[in-house]
């Protein structure tokens, strides 16, 4: 059995929808595990959805317009589109219903059994068109598969339970599922993360012992660069999966980085292709690859936040005050990306998904003065060498690191 993923941007409109029928016209299809995203931006128009919620705004319109877009591009699909529009307006009558009777004011859960409908409805489409032009497949619920613990909107695998769900499952079928989604003991939708559907098709790979997985992206492969942020980006034809999970890590979001792990574990070869040119060699992952062609790759994080703090009584940053500041981090789930400390001061490039700076420095202003850069960019190149340019930024740098072959620029972009 194979795993393909397709993620927002190849599911976007009707077009992209009957794309993906030639793609697996010509990558083939029998015995393969389908994972599919939300279509297009539809989990940032949910995530606002939950926003307005919680800020008791009306929500209604918002939904509205996401309900239009799905029965829009059923419309497009179908010349009998009843049925399945039917089954749309079924999911955000439930959707309305769930808000309606919501007690939790539990954010998080809140947000996961909203944000699942992107997935659910995409899938029900995709999977309804794909019958209807003969590819016939199987749709399947991912939360009754993939179980997680209950930190909602960063599920945690439960490893053994999910392995389980799977062996009951036929390697020569065809099953479209969902990315992103699980579920908790109690069979609430959890969340993986945004833009967890990558790890989601990585998850179903390792339990379903997967041939090979594929992610269907809208640029031929893993490039040395981001071609939004740099211009003659190259692809890299080959890449192992540390190289892979390094420049994931680093910020190259056209992997997510939770993905190689459970891929490396079972040594299962990985690609990254072009759903535009499914024919296109695209890029392998693999152990034991090395980086080919070898040439210096850069990345950029944006939204970071660069944060100063130097000790208000002349003392040291000792392990014990950096033990209790990555606590504090830990718990207020900021992420942190670049590190440096001096006698009095520690530098932290953060990146915080949650909204919980305030919290952070409120926390730290009794011990510590306190600089903090917001909206900064972090920078990174790996395997530099002396014909590298190092004019690939622009903007005021702050702080810079080099490890080994990795040189890292903090920078406060014009
Ligand atoms: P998906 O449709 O699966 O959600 P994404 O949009 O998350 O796909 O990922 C693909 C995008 O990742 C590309 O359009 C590109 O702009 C961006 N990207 C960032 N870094 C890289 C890189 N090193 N190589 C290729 N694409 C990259
Ligand atoms: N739909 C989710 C997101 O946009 C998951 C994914 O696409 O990977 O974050
Ligand atoms: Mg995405």
């Amino acid at each position: 059995m194979k795993v393909f993923k397709f993620g927002g941007a190849s599911v976007k409109d009707a077009e992209s929808v009957r794309n993906i029928a030639s793609v697996l016209k010509s990558a083939g299809y029998n015995g393969t595990f389908m994972v599919v995203s939300a279509m297009g931006k539809t989990t940032n128009a949910l995530e606002e959805v939950v926003k307005l919620y919680f800020e008791k705004t009306d929500f209604t319109q918002k939904i509205d317009e996401i309900r239009q877009m799905h029965l829009e591009i059923a419309d497009e699909l179908f010349t009998d589109s009843a049925s399945l529009k039917s089954e749309i307006h079924q999911f955000f009558e439930d959707l309305c219903g769930f808000l309606r009777r919501n007690k939790s004011p539990n954010y998080d859960f809140v947000y996961d059994q909203v944000v699942c409908c992107g997935e659910l409805i995409s899938t029900k489409i995709v999977s309804s068109f794909l019958n209807s032009v003969g590819i016939e497949n199987t749709w399947l619920d991912v939360r009754d598969f993939i179980k997680t613990d209950e930190t909602y909107r960063e599920g945690k695998v439960i490893w053994e339970e999910t392995e389980k769900n799977f062996s009951s499952l036929d390697n020569s079928k065809f099953y479209v599922t969902q990315g992103f989604l699980g579920s908790d003991p109690n069979y609430f939708t959890t969340t993986l993360g945004r833009e967890g559907s990558d790890y989601s098709a990585a998850i179903i790979a390792y339990c379903m012992n997967a041939e090979s997985m594929t992610i269907w992206k809208d640029v031929p492969g893993v490039l040395n660069a981001d071609p939004r942020y740099f211009e003659d980006a190259k692809l890299l034809h080959k890449i192992s999966y540390e190289e892979a999970i390094e420049l994931a890590y680093y910020g190259a979001s056209v992997i997510h980085p939770k993905t190689m792990r459970p891929l490396r574990q079972k040594g299962i070869p990985f690609y990254v292709k072009s759903f535009i040119d499914p024919k296109g060699s695209g890029t392998e992952i693999q152990n034991k690859l090395t980086l080919e062609p070898f040439v210096p790759c850069y990345i950029v994080k944006k939204n970071q936040n660069l944060l100063r703090l130097t000790t208000s009584d002349f003392s040291f940053i000792t392990e014990e005050k950096i033990s209790r500041i990555f606590n504090l981090l830990h718990n207020l789930k900021i992420k942190v990306n670049m590190m440096q400390n001096s006698a009095i001061s520690l530098s932290l490039c953060l990146e915080d998904k949650f909204n919980q700076m305030e919290v952070l420095l409120d926390k730290l202003k009794s011990e510590y003065q306190i600089e903090w850069e917001k909206e900064v960019s972090l920078y990174t190149l790996r395997h530099f060498d002396e014909k590298s340019s190092y004019s690939f930024y622009k903007g005021t740098e702050l702080l810079r690191q080099i490890i080994k072959n990795t040189l890292q620029i903090i920078v406060k972009e014009e």
